[in-house]
Formats: structure tokens, sequence, C-alpha cells
């Protein structure tokens, strides 16, 4: 038997739920499907930042503002709020680091720290406190939530669509919005990833750290290493609590053993000195399909949301984002009795003009610091960082970041050159190859859900 509501929801991400949660506060009827039991609990790991929020520094054609009295968050261009429910702290530097210590820092954060709030690049949140808020406010705006239950098909019918689950259940609704990560069922189902470039498959270690030795509690630190041929990034970002951090071991190819660089990584390299004494809990792992973005996030009356449509460059924040201005879209349709893609077409414009079709964001891209142990060596990593002794701008924005180093690299490109030519030539490959070409060996090692 068929349930019939206005709106379809897979996936209880942020993406997700913020679709929920304004889909319920729009008055449209609402289901939300997550496969999880406890959407609470965060499986997909991550460094659990709200990025960037530097001051005057806009995302996505957006700027966030975070009220530290009751903690909402709110996207002030397009008038997008919600409660986080969980407490916070301000992230004032990134630094990138090669394995045998050379440091190369985007903003000095004993500067950016006397600014306060105006000096924080981002901020760091638990992420399971604020998937509960959520959660929680999706549920009092009225929207049902399913948990524990897999979608597992998608149809186009006559008045809109149809889902299907692992329990044998059917949701009919007017529109669905795929909210189901980078590994979407929805966005495969659909076909939309028979073309399309993916990049990798991901893998991923996350581990809650007690007590390290870091240089600064609040910056953000992305070791970068060439490990048995391929990049592999440390992150370590700061929790919000004291002495307490998210450490993240990231491969873009999967055939290399995690574990086996965790070891190497905490115990061998000249970073180990910051994991002495320290207790480490492993905590979520997990493998996430890198697609390039598509080009409209829209098919047979589905709209696709925060990691389906994008790479994960649209991060946390562009998932929150997209989650409301779709369930936006949709009650306009329906409103306007017009259930078509021109019936949601605020959501596609906000797409091409904020993003897609916007020149600050090239589409195939990925974050160049995923790609810098793959296009260099370890000694070559820690040779350029070593020339690039000057602080960068304060920023982790994932693409005004590479732009600025690379201004910087300029600079002392005649003295790399002379010195160590392998460095520009593996840098050049940057402009002349897409990620998908850099990534082909480990592309092929992936399994892209087309
Ligand atoms: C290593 C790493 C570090 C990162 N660090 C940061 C960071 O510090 N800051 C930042 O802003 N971003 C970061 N990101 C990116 C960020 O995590 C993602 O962009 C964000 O989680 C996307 O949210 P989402 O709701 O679109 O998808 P997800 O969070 O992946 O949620 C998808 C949900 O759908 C559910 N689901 C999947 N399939 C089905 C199905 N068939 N049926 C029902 N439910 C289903 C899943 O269980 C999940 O709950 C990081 C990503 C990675 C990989």
């Amino acid at each position: 038997m068929s349930n019939q509501y206005d709106l379809v929801i897979v996936g209880g991400g942020y993406s997700g739920l913020m679709a929920a949660k304004t889909a319920g506060e729009l008055g449209l009827k609402t289901v939300l499907i997550e496969m999880k039991h406890d959407i609470s609990k965060a499986n997909r790991v991550d460094c659990q930042t709200l990025l960037p929020m530097a001051e005057g520094e806009g995302y996505l054609e957006e700027i966030v503002n975070l009220d530290p009295k009751t903690g909402v968050i709110k996207f002030v261009k397009n008038d997008v709020s919600f409660k986080s429910g969980s407490p916070y702290r301000n992230v004032y530097g990134l630094e990138l680091d090669s394995i045998d210590g050379q440091t190369l820092k985007f903003g000095d954060p004993n500067v950016q720290r006397k600014l306060g709030d105006k000096g924080r690049i981002c901020v760091a949140l638990d992420k399971s406190k604020v998937l509960a808020s959520l959660l929680e406010q999706a549920k009092a705006a009225g929207a049902e939530v399913i948990t524990g239950t897999v979608v597992t098909g998608v149809s186009k019918t006559d008045e809109g669509v149809k889902l299907t689950t692992n329990k044998g259940k059917e949701f009919s609704a007017t529109f669905a919005i795929a909210a189901d990560g980078a590994n979407s069922k929805m966005v495969q189902q659909l076909g939309l990833n028979k073309d399309r470039g993916y990049y990798s498959s991901m893998t991923v270690l996350g581990y809650y750290a007690e007590d390290l030795k870091l240089p600064d509690p609040e910056v953000i630190y992305y070791a970068v290493a060439r490990y048995e041929d391929a990049g592999v990034i440390t992150a370590i970002g700061p929790r919000p609590y004291d002495n307490k951090n998210v450490v993240v071991f990231i491969c873009v190819d999967c055939r290399v053993d995690l574990l086996k660089f965790k070891e190497y990584f905490t115990k061998e390299t000249k970073l180990s000195k910051w994991f002495e004494g320290a207790k480490m809990e492993l905590v979520n792992s997990s493998c996430g399909n890198m697609w390039a973005t598509l080009e409209k996030p829209y098919k047979d009356n589905v709209l696709l949301v925060g990691d389906t449509c994008w790479c994960q460059e649209s991060e946390n924040f562009g998932a929150l984002l997209s989650g409301a201005l779709a369930s936006r879209a949709v009650k306009e349709a329906i409103k306007n009795n017009n259930p078509t893609e021109e019936g949601i077409k605020s959501y596609l414009e906000w797409w091409d003009n904020s993003f897609y079709k916007n020149p600050k964001y090239q589409r195939d891209q990925l974050m160049g610091n995923y790609l810098l142990g793959t296009i260099l060596n370890n000694e070559e990593i820690s040779f350029l960082f070593s020339k690039l002794n000057t602080t960068l701008p304060a920023s982790i924005h994932p693409y005004t970041l590479f732009a600025d180093l690379g201004e910087e690299i300029g600079k002392v490109a005649g003295e790399i050159q002379e010195k160590m030519p392998s460095v520009l030539a593996g840098l050049g490959r940057l402009q002349q190859e897409s990620p998908a070409e850099i990534l082909k060996d480990a592309a092929a090692a992936g399994f892209p859900n087309r």
C-alpha cells in the first residue's frame, strides 16, 4: 500500500534534516526516511566544523552567523536558520604540515584570536548534537521521521514520484528530495551517475582524541603525505570541548591500508610527538565516492541536495543550505499547482547562480590538499612548504584557499624551479589535468555506483 505525501525526503544527514524542518514549517505533508536507526549517531566521518566563517568571507554567495546566546545559526542572505543544539568552539587558523614538520599557515592564530569572533575561520560543533537538534526541530515542525529503513527504488508517476523501501513499503509524493549522501542510491537509480565524472572512492577513519599535544588547540591541521604511492591527509580539528579533537585519516585511493598509515603517522613521523600520551578512540570509518558536480540537481520530480549532487566541498554549509532551499522550492511549486521542473526553478536558479555557473567555483575540481600527496612525494611537499614561509590569509574556504596558495607559489617559483624542478612539474598537473585524470589509477580500484 502506498502512503501519499507532498514531499518524501531520503536521508537524515544535515541536508535531509534541514529539508524536513523547512518543509514541516511550510506546512508540507512530509516524511523523511533514514536507514540508520539512530539519526544522531554521526556515522559519516567528518571534522565537524561549519565552514567557512571568516569575517566578510562569503561562500556559495552566503554569509553565515552564529548567535552565541541562542546557538542559532543563520544563513543571512537566504534567511535560513536553525538551532545548532551544540556547544561550539572558534577555530582561528588552518595549517598544512608535511610529515617532517614543515608548516604552511593560513592565518596566525594569535593574531586572529585577539579579534574574537571576527577572527575565526570557522566553528567546531558536535555533529551528533546538531543532528539530534535538527531532528527535534523537524519533528516539532510536523515532519514524520522513519528510521531503520533503506530506500531501494525511485520511479516517476503521473502524480509525482514513488519510492520503495527494503521493508516492502511504498511512499508516493508530489516531490522527493534525495539527501542520501555521496553514495546516493537515488542518483544512481535516476541514471545520473552514468556519464558523471568520478574521482575515486575515498576511505576515511575517524577518531576522537584526548590530550593531543598540538601547537595550538584552536587550529585545524592538515598533514599532507604520500604513502604507498597515494595521497593521504590527516586532518585534526578541535571538538567543542577542552583537550578534545577529531583526528581523521583520509585517502583518495581505497587500496591503502589506513590503519597501517595511522600507526606510521602517529608513531614514526616528526608529527608523532603530537600523539604522545594521547587517547585515541576509533569512532567511525567510511568510504564515500567522490563525484564531479552534477549539471542539474533535479530529475523526474526529485530534487538533489548536499553530497548527492556535488563533491563534498559544498560541505556541511552547502548541505544545510541546499536542503532548506529545496524544500522552499517544493512549497512554491505545490502552492502554484505546478509540480514540474518549472515549478521548482527557484532551487535550480540558486544552484546555477551561487555555484554551478558561478565563475568562482570550478565544477571539475577537488580540494587541492587531497591531490598534493598524489602529485608530489614527501620530500617535494616538505620542500614546497619550507619555501612558503609567509602566513597566508586566514581562511578555510575550499575554493579560494588554493588560489591564495597558487599566488604565493608564483612568488617563489624561480627558486623552486632552480632547486627542485620536480615540484613545479608536479604542481603543473593541477592545471593541465583534471582530478579524474590525476586519480585515474585510484579510480580504477574504486567502486562507483553508476
Ligand atoms: C573526511 C571528511 C571530512 C569532512 N569534514 C568536513 C568539515 O570539517 N566541515 C564541513 O563542513 N564538511 C566536512 N565534510 C563534508 C560533509 O561531511 C558533507 O558535505 C556533509 O555530511 C553532507 O551532508 P548530507 O546530508 O548531504 O549527506 P550525509 O551526511 O552523508 O547524509 C546522508 C544520509 O542519508 C542516509 N542514507 C544513505 N542512503 C540511504 C538510503 N538508501 N535510504 C535511507 N537513508 C539513506 C545516510 O545514512 C545518511 O544519514 C567532510 C567530509 C569528509 C569525507
